[in-house]
């Protein structure tokens, strides 16, 4: 995909595809007379007569990083599975770790789909995330769905949601409890579907809510081979517990969010459909009220 845009024209003309459909619109008075200038990449206005880009207003404009750096940038981001660090970024792209820093902030950002929601059966669990795997007997989870407490200040609480084949949303809870659980899940679950949790004091009182609230409180074993369970979500726990190892007392929940976002956005999201919906969430995003 990336390969198609070596070139800021080639950049230019996807954009304004995007965004005007091939026919410009002209950002100060909303007129399409104008004159294209394909030498500068720009367009004159007949009404208001200013000159304008596709990039007026854009996240785009606020950055002297070149077009086909931020388009390189999110080929990168996409084709990383499980992510990548902005060190790892800023080798690739060539660029400072600041600037590295800033476009996956930015990159993430336009992952984020605050609209989403979730119906038919739901799995739902939490985890905590932070510190290296040797130190994961601090937070090991028991039978009954409740934590051992020693040890787990630095730790941050995470909460997944996932269709049975279908989508996710993974949060950073304040605390994993049910004051914080129970108004995001009525929010993002539709009321006529299937929740699947463990015993977990945090899921109590749902049932009232939801067309059926199933308990799982049985064994391990049991619980995987339940045709209701909540394994799916265990494979993004470990994921997301590996990309945060080591950073035991400085996880930042703004930073683990924004990375929740990216895993649930690649996950939600068809690769072809991908760059477009990024691309088009970039030109919408108003980058001066973040
Ligand atoms: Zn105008």
């Amino acid at each position: 995909m990336v390969e198609k845009f070596k070139t800021k024209k080639k950049c230019i003309e996807y954009l304004e595809k995007q965004r005007w459909s091939d026919n410009p619109i002209c950002p100060y008075c909303n007129s399409t007379k104008n004159t294209s200038k394909p030498k500068e990449f720009r367009h004159t206005c007949h009404q208001c007569g200013k000159s304008f880009s596709v990039l007026v207003g854009t996240i785009f404009e606020s950055t002297k990083l070149p077009l086909t750096k931020w388009f390189v940038a999110i080929g990168l981001i996409l084709n990383a599975k499980k992510g990548i660090s902005s060190l790892q970024l800023s080798r690739d792209l060539n660029v400072n770790k600041n600037t590295a820093w800033y476009l996956q902030k930015r990159i993430r950002q336009a992952m984020q789909d605050n609209s989403l929601t979730l119906k038919g059966i739901v799995e739902i669990d939490e985890t905590y995330v932070g510190g290296s795997l040797s130190n994961k007997h601090y937070y090991k989870k028991l039978e009954s769905g409740k934590y051992h407490k020693t040890g787990m200040e630095h730790k941050v609480p995470v909460l997944g949601m996932i269709e049975r084949e279908g989508k996710i949303i993974l949060k950073v809870l304040e605390k994993a409890s049910a004051k914080d659980i129970r108004p995001f899940v009525k929010l993002k679950i539709e009321p006529n579907s299937t929740i699947v949790t463990d015993g977990f004091g945090g899921y109590t009182g749902l049932k009232d809510h939801f067309d059926n609230h199933v308990v799982l409180n049985h064994s391990q074993y049991e619980r995987k081979n339940n045709q209701f369970n909540t394994c799916t979500l265990e494979g993004f726990w470990t994921l997301i517990k590996r990309a945060f190892i080591g950073q035991y007392h400085k996880i930042s929940r703004i930073h683990m969010q924004s990375y929740l976002n990216e895993l649930a956005f690649k996950h939600n999201n068809k690769y072809l459909n991908m760059f477009n919906l990024l691309i088009n969430n970039l030109l919408h995003v108003n980058y001066a009220t973040i």
